[in-house]
């Protein structure tokens, strides 16, 4: 028998045409769609607002699906690793961030990563397969059902397994469903964050049909240093990366956020900082900087604190927000740069 097909993996649009292709009047989508989103439903049968005849027929053709939990782990920071077992048997992690109010969740948008991206633990097995919208909607979904006070997870990032804009059709896809606040997950848009390694022909795209906040994952300021630590970039070059980020859409009060792993002796000098700061000078920017966390085999180091301080203040100094991010969740493995497969070193 064929797996029923995820009901998540539908929009709105794509739900009320296949009802109507069936007689059925399209107003019933959002009932459904608010069933699963704000009632977190699992099954149809519950859902008493619908003719029993529409609940048999969704039920013989859609799941409501949840992701198996293999295992959760909990770090002494109060950081969580959660890794989920996909029908096909892949896994994927994703990790829970407790802030000072309220829970930052990380979240992956492929299984593995074509980018190959040195730093970087999922770029070292290639790409398995892109996640589907349902799939990336999920990680939110169950995890939210899994906190006593769900709406304290208020931030969302797509920083984990893969690039999110090589799998452009369902991360926007799912990215609506997680911002639609009558239907959807509500989450804010603001509160959402797409980290890229910069594929800048999708960057348009995304600037027209999202108005989540963006990442930049920059590391390097020369393209020599960048296309070793990134080969996308001899693809897309420092410059053209840049030149995209000004032209982006960007809301008022936003900004662009660029991403900086700190590598010793390899971009964290006196010299990089001062780059740094006059390439981003006409972008609207703000800096993360975020220190290795050097994982088995990696063949990076972790700056000292003073060149990490050194670099930080230069930056303070030409005036930018420079934030060092200091990760969570290291004993668990759940730190930047070690998770398995995955590119919050980056993303
Ligand atoms: S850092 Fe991101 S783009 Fe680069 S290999 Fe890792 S997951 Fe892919």
């Amino acid at each position: 028998m064929m797996p029923k097909s995820d009901i998540k993996d539908m929009s709105q649009d794509q739900l009320a045409a296949w009802l109507e292709k069936r007689g059925i009047a399209s107003y019933r989508a959002p009932q459904i769609l608010k069933w699963i989103y704000l009632r977190q439903a699992d099954e149809f049968e519950g859902m008493t607002d619908l003719s029993k005849e529409i609940r048999t027929l969704l039920d013989s053709q859609f799941s409501i699906n949840r992701l198996e939990k293999n295992r959760v782990e909990k770090s002494r920071d109060g950081s969580k690793k959660y890794l989920f077992r996909l029908p096909d048997g892949n896994v994927i992690e994703n990790v829970l961030i407790p802030e000072r109010d309220h829970y930052t969740l990380c979240i992956s948008s492929q299984v593995g990563c074509a980018l190959g991206c040195r730093f970087c633990l999922t770029g070292r097995g290639g790409l398995s397969r892109n996640l589907t919208s349902g799939e990336i909607i999920s990680q939110v979904r169950d995890i939210q059902k899994d906190l006593d006070e769900p709406k304290s997870l208020t931030n969302i990032v797509l920083m984990g397994m893969g690039e999110p804009l090589a799998n452009y059709e369902n991360v926007v896809k799912a990215i609506h469903t997680l911002t639609d606040t009558t239907l959807g997950l509500g989450f804010s848009n603001r509160k959402v964050t797409l980290s890229t390694s910069g594929l800048v022909d999708r960057l348009p795209d995304l600037g027209r049909d999202t108005t989540v906040s963006l990442a930049i994952s920059l590391n390097a300021t020369d393209n020599k240093i960048r296309d070793w630590l990134m080969p996308i970039n001899k693809k897309y070059p420092i410059e053209t990366l840049l030149e995209a980020c000004r032209r982006y859409p960007l809301k008022p009060h936003r900004r662009i956020t660029f991403e900086y792993i700190l590598l010793k002796g390899v971009n964290d000098s006196a010299k990089d900082a001062r780059q740094l700061a006059k390439l981003l000078r006409s972008t609207r920017a703000k800096i993360n900087l975020i220190p290795f966390n050097p994982f088995e085999n990696s063949e990076f180091q972790r700056p000292d604190e003073s060149v990490i301080n050194r670099f930080q203040q230069i930056l303070l100094s030409n005036n930018y927000t420079a934030i060092i991010r200091r990760s969570k969740g290291q004993d668990i493995s759940a730190a930047c740069g070690q998770l398995k497969g995955h590119h919050r070193q980056a993303h």
